[in-house]
């Protein structure tokens, strides 16, 4: 029996405020400033401090443990990069975890490792199981529409992920620890399946919405190490544009946006239901044209015709763009395609 356990995931309402009831004290919150303009109400006289998050560089982190309060526990409360810190001083202290994401926009509430960067390259390190993930309908319905929406990519991406794992495995070229496993992509299918049936729902950010894509994340954030850390059946091609897009314009996006641009052209490589999955991404009510990113077609354009070095130098694992010849024509015909699909469309 293969192992697909999450990690324990409360849904409820109040439950940031119920947490220094019970946590243990004091307790360091570790969010963003933003965020604890909105939330610091809730804490009582046995917060060490709130720690806002400045940098997620690791050697930098590193020096930060030194300079955070004495505290027994941590709360992580925010999106992914509050969550990856507050997962590495709970790390590094040895000190239980209880994280609150405050969006659905990234499943890093629902993954043992952290993203941090290390020389500007992003490396998963550390170890953290929180002991609950609090997602609370009223702190994800408080988020910008387009954040909450686009936490879809973290699901729809599975689709050229097997896209890839099959072209890889079919030419050979698969990585011999992560031969192809028909099992795993079913799977992976069955969770992407309750996605797209709610996509109204995840697009109304409603309580259905909240449920099905947050458990499908829950399934997703630990899929990596279900696996035998491998991520074969949870990320591929979709993701490579997205770190390509980030190097060549060292521009910060919402994760889902360059991601789900990455799935279309993805399947659109592939060759595989390409279409259906656009409609999928705007019906969802996911803005995936450059302009939404603060973007241009000059920068897809010149990421997609870097692809297949981009991806050979980084290193990522074996799909489409190592062997895809991507013209400006292959380009024009993307850019018309997105602008087609949100013609008339109101997001
Ligand atoms: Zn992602």
């Amino acid at each position: 029996m293969r192992n697909s356990a999450g990690f324990t995931t409360i849904f409820g309402r109040n439950l940031i405020g119920e947490l220094p009831n019970f946590v243990h004290q004091p307790y360091l919150v570790v969010t963003m400033p933003d965020l604890w303009e909105m939330f610091a109400r809730h804490f009582d006289e046995n917060l060490a401090g709130p720690y806002f998050v400045h940098t997620i560089d690791g050697d930098e982190l590193r020096e930060e443990l030194a300079k955070l309060p004495p505290c027994r526990s941590i709360i992580g409360v925010g999106g992914g990069q509050a969550l990856d810190v507050a997962k590495y001083f709970a790390w590094s202290l040895q000190l239980p975890l209880f994280q609150a994401p405050t969006s659905m926009s990234v499943n890093a509430a629902f993954g043992h490792r952290a993203g941090l960067r290390f020389q500007g390259n992003v490396r998963y390190v550390c170890w953290a199981a929180p002991e609950a993930v609090y997602v609370d309908f009223d702190v994800i319905q408080n988020a910008p529409p387009v954040v909450n929406r686009s936490g879809i990519c973290e699901i729809l991406c599975y689709y050229t992920a097997h896209a890839d794992w099959r072209y890889a495995s079919e030419r050979g070229k698969c990585e011999v620890k992560w031969p192809y496993d028909e099992a795993l992509v079913e799977e992976a299918q069955g969770v992407m399946a309750t996605v797209m049936d709610a996509l109204d729902d995840i697009r109304a950010v409603n309580e259905k919405g909240i449920r099905t894509l947050m458990q499908a994340n829950r399934w997703g954030g630990a899929a990596f190490h279900n696996a035998g850390w491998n991520p074969r059946h949870i990320e591929g091609a979709d993701h490579f544009l997205f770190y390509a897009l980030e190097y060549y314009t060292g521009k910060k996006f919402i994760h889902g946006q360059p991601v789900c641009l990455g799935i279309y052209v993805g399947s659109l490589l592939h060759d595989d239901k390409a279409q259906e999955m656009l409609d999928a991404i705007v019906r969802a009510g996911v803005d995936i044209r450059p302009e939404a990113m603060d973007i241009t077609w000059d920068d897809v354009s010149h990421a997609l015709l870097n692809m297949r070095e981009f991806v050979r130098q980084a290193g990522l694992w074996y799909g489409i763009y190592h062997e895809a010849e991507i013209d400006q024509a292959f380009a024009d015909i993307v850019r018309a395609n997105v602008e087609a699909a949100y013609e008339g469309v109101t997001l």
